[in-house]
């Protein structure tokens, strides 16, 4: 039987989520459908606020694996689901465990901050886990005489590294998205529309970022449209956002930066797009696939987010 045409899928989901209470947690490079039927979008460090302080039995993470792990480490007594368990993440993919440890081997004495885009065992690794959203607090908040190792993602690394002029050595990763984003397209755009503010993320690569009007996490992109009094914005993140900006924004006009092979649709991320209501629909009826995490490995990752958690949550943060 073709079950698509005959289960009306955002009903079911919400009749599901309040019979087990549940809650859906969307990051916001999630198709539009799906952040609509959402209890809560926002970025990494709103999605772990969240996944810490609810009351819910079950947690529906509609993201990639290493956002639904960091809501099970931070609710271990929760169950914590991952409609695709192939929603991966090319940067955290970038940076191995094993390679990763020796990489701090190599650059003894140094604290080790990653962002929180990395898989399980390099969050074992690490001494304080950041956000794009926290990353310059967290690293302004340690000594200013204190030597730093930053990863996985390069271009994230030197931006931090330009704004706080901290020593820092950086680990050779990226996400295959932000460098995706064509400095000749955004130089196309702007001058077919000269009044429209370049906003882009800081894992786009430093020609991108030289040409932005404003740099920020995804929560912050979507902020600054609000408060800025511009029109129209050229986008360099995740098209997923501009679900949340048109909302929030209804008379402006916002425009995604293409990717550099016009053939390929490579400014969206393959591994968000996995996630579909169906498979919500279908996880949330069957409680699978879960996340599970042995118990050593999920306190030794808890520590290093607990920190940055701590840290984040201090005034103007
Ligand atoms: S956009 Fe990049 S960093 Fe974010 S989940 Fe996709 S591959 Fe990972």
């Amino acid at each position: 039987m073709d079950t698509k045409h005959t289960i009306d899928y955002v009903s079911e989901i919400n009749r599901i989520k309040k019979e087990k209470n549940a809650v859906i947690l969307a990051h916001y490079y999630q198709t539009g459908d799906i952040q609509d039927i959402a209890d809560f979008v926002g970025d990494s460090l709103a999605l772990s606020r969240k996944a810490a302080s609810n009351n819910a039995d079950i947690i529906l993470f509609a993201g990639v694996r290493f956002m639904a792990e960091t809501a099970k480490i931070l609710s271990p007594g929760k169950k914590v689901l991952l409609p695709d368990m192939n929603a991966g993440c090319s940067l955290a993919d970038s940076c191995s465990a094993e390679d990763f440890s020796r990489f701090i081997e190599e650059n003894p004495g140094r604290t080790v901050v990653t962002y929180v885009n990395t898989n399980i065992e390099v969050k074992v690794l690490s001494d304080i886990i950041c956000t794009s959203s926290n990353a310059i607090q967290i690293i302004e908040s340690l000594p200013a005489d204190e030597k730093i190792l930053f990863g996985p993602d390069r271009n994230l690394g030197n931006y931090i590294i330009n704004k706080t002029g901290r020593d820092i050595v950086v680990w050779n990763g990226a996400c295959h998205v932000h460098e995706e984003f064509s400095l000749e397209g955004i130089l196309k755009l702007k001058q077919e529309s000269p009044e429209a503010k370049v906003i882009v993320h800081p894992e786009c690569e430093l020609p991108v970022r030289m040409v932005a009007d404003y740099i920020g996490s995804t929560a912050a992109l979507l902020k600054f449209t609000q408060k800025d009094n511009s029109d129209s914005y050229i986008v360099g993140t995740e098209p997923g956002i501009i679900h949340q900006m048109k909302k929030e924004n209804p008379g402006k006009k916002f425009i995604p930066v293409p990717p550099k092979d016009s053939t390929c649709g490579c400014n969206e991320c393959s591994f968000m797009k996995l996630i579909t209501i169906e498979k919500i629909y279908k996880c949330l009826r069957d409680e699978i696939p879960e996340i599970m995490i042995d118990y050593d490995i999920l306190e030794k990752a808890r520590k290093p987010i607990i920190r940055m958690m701590e840290i984040s949550a201090k005034p103007g943060l």
